[in-house]
């Protein structure tokens, strides 16, 4: 462990409160004037005998004295007091060869490197993994037998499918379902599914097979029609609009609650418009993701920082929003700051963000296995294939070449509430990595900020919606 010289809580203002968040426990405090003065003292160097005097000067000394009792209060408790750490190179190895030998219950079949639309800012495109067809059924039984083999003494195995388009190969993907209920049925293990489509080709017998095995699914739209017929046109240039929403409307009648995935390019970033139309459609819940690219370069459709910042402009606005339909008894489909708040609330302490390599590992239609889906056609990361497994040493090295860049993070106040960019995006073609610019770091400090003022708004006003949002969960972070 090294020990960090930075201070050990982020003081902060929004829409009028103070805040600190403890780094290292992850405790948030709801501060009143003068607790924030006290504490805004402290991160300055200022002693403690100081600190009283200036607040007796500027209160009164009772005042003073009563957020001396607090913060020596917290300070027995634990909070302020633990030293920053972090990992160093020895730990890091450690942490990296258990991970390459976790068991894990999901695997993501990559049924189709190929598709009948183009959408205009498709990752999969650049990858240029949308030429080489589909999944031949032999690959994926294996790929089936490999996540039950992986998944140990877990009672379930979870498949993903995804592409590329999936539906372009319904026969394996009928198959695939056929194939590991039994072998779930012979190992006694539950099996689930998801699946993530653009619905130009979601059908009645498709429907049917969602149905019966509850299929976790989210479809992809961009939008109104201009939006989608732009950004997301068949291969040969038609609009994708009025296919995809005839068959979502299709879906909705037989299926209540459908998510929506919507991706934001530079080309609209009205996003107003785009999430009151998606509820109008009639959408359970709204994820809305940004075109990004990777780390080497932004593309022609990227939020890069000009367009981050006229994003950043509407946060207000879909704050105010949320907190109005909340008043009225809507029902939330669009909440940019639900993972946020979830992850303040449960303290979230990752070294890893996401389960790359362990549970979003991917298979693609040859059989190769990628630390996720947005790897697939990049040579430089493929980690082994369906027939072998998982080549430990190419994952340990994939994973020492991630955890290497993540020194920017050793001195980042959110780097616990984060746990690190997306493995993905700081990937090069060529198998290194970069760490991000600054303001993306910035926009995600911002995001966890924003998460913090909703996750004591909520709680305080809205605790039905705040229940809904974080479950049953054992910790209680915030003090006031
Ligand atoms: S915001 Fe950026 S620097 Fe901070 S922990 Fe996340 S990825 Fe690392
Ligand atoms: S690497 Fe990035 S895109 Fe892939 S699973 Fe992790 S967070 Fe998601």
């Amino acid at each position: 462990m090294k020990t960090l010289a930075q201070p050990s809580y982020h003081l902060f203002r929004f829409r009028d409160s103070g805040y600190a968040l403890d780094i290292a426990t992850g405790t948030v405090l709801h501060l009143d004037e003068s607790a924030y003065d006290a504490l805004n003292h402290l991160a300055a160097g200022l002693l403690p005998d100081e600190v009283h005097r200036q607040l007796s000067a500027r209160y009164s000394s009772e005042v003073a004295t009563t957020v001396r009792s607090e913060l020596d209060w917290l300070q027995a408790r634990g909070v302020f007091r633990s030293p920053l750490t972090t990992y160093d190179d020895r730990e890091n190895a450690v942490y990296i060869q258990s991970l390459t030998q976790r068991s894990t219950n999901k695997i993501e079949l990559y049924l189709a490197e190929a598709c009948n639309l183009r959408c205009r800012y498709c990752y999969v495109n650049a990858n240029e993994a949308l030429n080489n067809g589909l999944m031949p059924w032999p690959v994926a039984k294996q790929a089936i037998d490999f996540a039950f083999a992986r998944s140990g003494a877990a009672d379930s195995v979870i498949i993903t499918f995804f592409g590329g388009e999936p539906l372009l190969n319904k026969a394996v993907l009928f198959k695939a379902v056929a194939y590991s209920q039994q072998l779930g049925a012979e190992q006694g293990k539950r099996v689930s599914y998801s699946m993530t489509t653009n619905a130009t080709l979601l059908d009645d017998a498709v429907i049917d097979l969602i149905k019966r095995y509850n299929f976790g699914l989210m479809v992809s739209l961009d939008g109104p029609r201009e939006i989608q017929d732009t950004m997301r046109p068949f291969a040969d240039g038609r609009g994708s609009f009025e296919i995809a929403t005839r068959n979502i409307r299709k879906l909705m009648q037989r299926r209540r609650s459908v998510t929506v995935r919507c991706t934001l390019s530079n080309r609209w970033l009205d996003r107003i418009r785009i999430v009151q139309f998606l509820e109008e459609f009639g959408f359970s819940h709204i994820a809305m993701s940004r075109c990004t690219g990777a780390v080497d370069g932004l593309g022609p459709y990227d939020i890069g920082p000009e367009e981050n910042r006229i994003l950043s402009a509407q946060d207000d606005t879909f704050i105010d929003r949320l907190l109005s339909q909340l008043e009225r008894g809507e029902k939330i489909r669009f909440n940019p700051w639900a993972r946020a708040i979830q992850a303040i609330h449960n303290r979230q302490n990752h070294r890893m963000r996401c389960g790359v390599g362990r549970g979003c590992t991917t298979a693609g239609r040859d059989g190769r296995l990628y630390p996720c889906h947005r790897y697939v056609g990049m040579d430089a990361y493929v980690l082994g294939d369906v027939e072998s497994g998982i080549d430990q040493g190419r994952f340990a090295d994939y994973l020492s070449g991630y955890f290497a860049t993540k020194q920017k993070c050793e001195s980042c106040w959110a780097i616990n509430l984060c746990g690190g960019y997306c493995p993905w995006y700081v990937s090069r073609q060529d198998g290194t990595f970069s760490p991000p610019e600054d303001w993306w770091c910035d926009e995600i400090r911002h995001w966890y900020e924003q998460g913090i003022w909703l996750y004591d708004t909520l709680r305080e006003h809205y605790p039905d919606y705040f229940g809904q949002l974080i479950g049953e969960t054992p910790v209680e972070p915030l003090l006031r």
